[in-house]
């Protein structure tokens, strides 16, 4: 064996521009693909050798398998017609970015592993943080995901209970009460599974009903609290959603605020997918009370072009964040500890990829302005789409549309619930077998719900159009 390094540097440019020519390739056609890949479990695992190679191959022939092995059974979420979920894009300037986070391969777990690392992170956390209007006492770090920020939020409000759980952990102990937080009905998953983590226990989250508009009742939210202390048990966070998964509806968080600040529990806002649109100026509203939250996730790879994964947390109590989860062993000490922040400090994670570069190149290349313009858009042409459903006699929305996610059903009359459901179902397959689009669907008062959402950076009018006749033919074509 000759070579004991890395691959030679003019091997590495010429693949490297060779990728940079596929992928190039790949965005300009993407609508040459279908957006949900059709293939069966285990088609691709059976394309894969069972065995690593023993010896090294051609750079060349690993790329022609992307081709051959890989495109396949990849769903492509970068095509305009993916409009299901909520649509996280990977834009260029974004893809140049993880590039060259790569290349750096720097780690940020301390200041000293990466200078440069930590005050970047620092700068975007304050650029984003002004972007979406938050007062400047909110301090902002990067996690993965914002099931994993969420997680620390609800680490965070159990630190300040002052219990010694962090010493003492939480089994076995009759001196602590049993704790309770709560969400809404509708809020997502990730807020369970945090609590599951940490210790509550699923038991340990409570969910209040919702209005008609998919919105916690502030009131019932009240009534629960009350409710608990009265059989001994202890709340301790509340998690409002501004920009539910299924419908996108938005808790009421002035009221929730009051009720917090009157209980002294910790207020998480969960704005995993909205947040994003409190860049512009006439979706400013949904912003009132932030100020009085303790924390807030907002997620930029879902709907502000941010190839995954990044997902800001900010709070205005970063001190907790770091009595949970600080713990410095010797070899991680350094000598300007006191004078700066090694954000290692603040989380589960030691290692850290630098994702900040990503909202570096994003946030300059499109600008405020840019950006603001393409979610403006969105919700526009949503806003459009919810008009062409209620217009139609066989179409009724379901919830309504304050983002850019419209929840419809087809109703063609004369049929019961149950036929409905089904009929739905069978819908939301003929659309996504169509292979022009990928749309989602959620239940909602035992209602099968078909869910477009718009948010691609590749979302032309023309797409969302084309998707309506899809779906309105293909409707058509079940029942005729
Ligand atoms: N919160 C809300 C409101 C969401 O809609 C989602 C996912 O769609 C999440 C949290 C979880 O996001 P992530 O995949 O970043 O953990």
């Amino acid at each position: 064996m000759k070579n004991l390094n890395d691959m030679p540097a003019e091997e590495f440019r010429k693949s490297g521009y060779q990728l940079v020519d596929w992928i190039t390739n790949y965005l300009k056609d993407i609508e040459q693909y279908p957006p949900l890949a059709n293939v069966n479990p285990g088609d691709i695992l059976k394309r894969i050798p069972q065995t690593p190679p023993t010896r090294g191959e051609d750079i060349e022939n690993i790329l022609a398998d992307v081709d051959k092995i890989l495109i396949d059974g990849i769903t492509h979420w970068n095509h305009p017609g993916f409009m299901a979920y909520f649509n996280s894009t990977a834009s260029s300037p974004g893809i140049l970015a993880e590039f060259l986070t790569a290349a750096l391969g720097v780690n940020g777990m301390l200041w000293k592993t990466s200078p440069a690392f930590t005050e970047m992170e620092k700068s975007m956390m304050n650029w984003f943080r002004q972007m979406v209007g938050l007062p400047e006492n909110y301090w902002g770090i990067i996690y993965d995901t914002a099931s994993t920020s969420s997680m620390h939020a609800i680490a965070s409000a159990r630190e300040q209970l002052n219990f010694g759980f962090r010493e003492k952990g939480m089994a076995g102990r009759n001196d602590v009460p049993r704790l309770r937080m709560y969400c809404s009905e509708q809020a997502h998953s990730s807020i369970e599974k945090g609590a599951v983590t940490l210790g509550i226990g699923l038991e340990g989250v409570r969910k209040i009903p919702v209005n008609d508009k998919f919105e916690l009742i502030s009131a019932k939210l009240e009534e629960a609290i009350n409710e608990d202390i009265k059989n001994g048990w202890k709340p301790f966070c509340v998690v409002a959603t501004v920009g539910t998964t299924s419908t996108t509806s938005v808790d009421p968080v002035e009221e929730i605020a009051a009720i917090c600040e009157k209980y002294n529990l910790w207020l998480h806002i969960d704005s995993a997918y909205a947040g994003v649109t409190a860049m512009i100026p006439e979706m400013k509203w949904i912003t009132k009370g932030w100020e009085r939250a303790d924390s807030i996730v907002i997620n930029p790879h879902k709907w502000m072009f941010t190839p995954m994964d990044l997902s800001i947390y900010f709070t205005r109590n970063p001190e907790i964040l770091k009595r949970a989860f600080s713990l410095v062993p010797e070899y991680l000490k350094t000598q300007v500890d006191d004078e700066v922040t090694n954000l290692m400090d603040y989380g589960i994670q030691l290692g850290r990829r630098f994702r900040s570069l990503k909202l570096w190149f994003i946030i300059r290349y499109f600008g405020v302005d840019g950006l603001s313009a393409r979610i403006k858009f969105h919700i526009e042409i949503a806003k459009e789409f919810a008009e062409w459903i209620d217009k139609h006699k066989d179409f009724e929305r379901l919830a309504p549309v304050p983002f850019s996610t419209v929840c419809f059903r087809y109703n063609p009359g004369n049929k019961s619930e149950e036929e409905l459901n089904k009929l739905n179902e069978k819908l939301l397959e003929a659309i996504n077998s169509s292979g022009k689009i990928f749309l989602s669907h959620t239940k909602l008062n035992g209602r099968f719900v078909i869910r477009l959402t718009i948010g691609s950076i590749r979302h032309e009018r023309r797409h969302i159009e084309e998707a309506w006749e899809i779906i309105k033919t293909m409707a058509r074509d079940l029942t005729e």
